[in-house]
């Protein structure tokens, strides 16, 4: 794609980032068959082309970004399947970090907007300050149905209440900071990411991951610096607020990496690893950019270092079928497919894939908040995929889709809490659902 970009434009390194990646793209439009949202409104502008072009012509002119590019870019899930169909290379994830970074610096937003994506991001990264909310979330979830008109906020409040759960879980004993053990002989050491908003809704998945790793003769650190990843301000362009998020992060697992050495930096949210891993590109150009290389270099999916580790079960095969459904963070953001399905069936269950599986459940961080609508169709699509299958079980990878997905007719469990069971830990809640226990 021919761009012209002024000299005075190419010194600003993001541009010529941007600049490089749209001189990659040729137009061909292979993209757009796997679009998630091209597929449902049919538009070329909200297909990955028609965003590149959009994008482009906004970098060049120079000036603030515009309503309509707003509204296609906002609409713009971060699923990264573009990426995967690509014949190109095209960095599209680069590329849209860029433009939503550039949108927040130059565009007023309507102040409700604006209002809600500061709450959202005053909330989320926070474990006690989320927490608090989705109690409130949870009482109030009864009256969604009475919030009136069919304005944007009105349908994002009614998202925001249907998606709290009924019951909040305590905090965990298992992700206060420190040291857990490695029983029996030990084999190395791990860092945990025990994030932010996936500790509040279900500290099952990191107590899960610790007994696992534990046992397996892993000594797991979490570190108390560490918190969010940086990914639900980053995806919304706020980029000084992300930055420090992961910035806490980087230097936390340095220390620990240059002070004892660490194997691996395990993350259980498949939407954190994929940002994670790209605290190498985030931090290029600043003071830490060594460290974030070398954090981003340890990272692992918790299912790429079971795979690596050599994950044995210890338990009879269970006789049960999941639905395996494959996060875009996961298939398409860190390329992380063929582990989760090949560690369910070493673990003793039947796994089936539904059709589409590469299109995105509508989760995509806070998106089935700011866009209920659109995340609302693909949610009954995905649904309905995966209970075609007749599982007793929808595993997944990552907590926003688990959120997305659960409330429908068969149980939703994170892909470790079936992996810990089989090799020797506690029947998880879904699964003792799906036996009609
Ligand atoms: S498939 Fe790649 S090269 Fe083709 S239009 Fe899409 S982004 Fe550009
Ligand atoms: S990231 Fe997903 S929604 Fe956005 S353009 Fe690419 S395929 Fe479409």
């Amino acid at each position: 794609m021919q761009t012209s970009f002024t000299p005075e434009q190419l010194r600003d390194p993001d541009i010529a980032e941007s600049n490089r990646i749209l001189r990659t793209c040729v137009h061909c439009g292979m993209c757009t068959a796997t679009c998630p949202t091209f597929l449902l409104l049919g538009d070329e502008l909200d297909s990955p082309r028609g965003r590149i072009y959009l994008i482009k012509d906004m970098l060049e002119s120079g000036r603030p970004a515009t309503e309509e590019v707003v509204r296609h870019v906002d609409r713009c899930l971060s699923c990264l399947s573009c990426m995967t169909t690509c014949p190109s290379g095209v960095n599209y994830m680069h590329l849209v970090d860029h433009a939503r970074t550039y949108i927040e610096d130059t565009y007023a937003r309507p102040w409700p907007d604006r209002a809600m994506r500061r709450l959202l991001a005053f909330l989320l990264p926070s474990v006690w300050r989320f927490r608090v909310a989705l109690i409130g979330a949870s009482l109030a979830r009864p009256l969604a149905r009475l919030i009136p008109g069919r304005s944007a906020t009105a349908e994002r409040l009614r998202a925001m209440l249907r998606l709290a759960p009924a019951h909040v879980p305590g905090p965990s004993a298992m992700e206060r900071p420190g040291v857990f053990r490695a029983q029996g002989p030990r084999k190395g050491r791990v860092a945990l990411l025990v994030g932010c908003a996936q500790q509040v809704l279900a500290p099952s998945i990191n107590e899960a991951t610790i007994r696992l790793f534990t046992r397996m003769g892993y000594d797991v650190v979490v570190r108390r610096e560490q918190g969010c990843c940086g990914a639900l301000t980053h995806h919304m362009g706020m980029r000084a607020a992300a930055m420090r998020a992961a910035r806490a992060n980087i230097l936390a697992w340095h220390d620990e990496i240059t002070r004892e050495g660490l194997d691996a930096i395990l993350i259980n949210a498949s939407g954190c690893g994929t940002t994670v891993k790209d605290y190498g590109h985030m931090f290029r150009q600043e003071p830490e950019a060594a460290a974030a290389a070398a954090v981003s270099a340890l990272a692992l999916d918790v299912t790429e270092a079971l795979w690596r580790f050599g994950y044995r079960p210890t338990r009879e095969p269970p006789g049960l079928t999941v639905a395996y459904h494959s996060a875009c963070s996961l298939q398409h953001g860190q390329k992380v497919t063929a582990e989760p399905v090949a560690l369910l069936r070493r673990a003793g269950f039947a796994v089936a894939t539904p059709k589409d599986a590469h299109l995105c459940c509508g989760s995509a961080g806070t998106y089935n908040i700011l866009q209920p609508v659109i995340a609302g169709r693909l949610r009954a699509r995905k649904l309905a995929a995966l209970e075609a299958l007749k599982p007793d079980l929808i595993a997944a990878g990552n907590i926003g889709c688990l959120t997305q997905l659960s409330g429908g007719a068969v149980p939703t469990v994170h892909t470790i809490e079936l992996l810990d069971w089989m090799a020797g830990g506690p029947q998880p809640a879904a699964g003792g659902a799906a036996r009609g226990a």
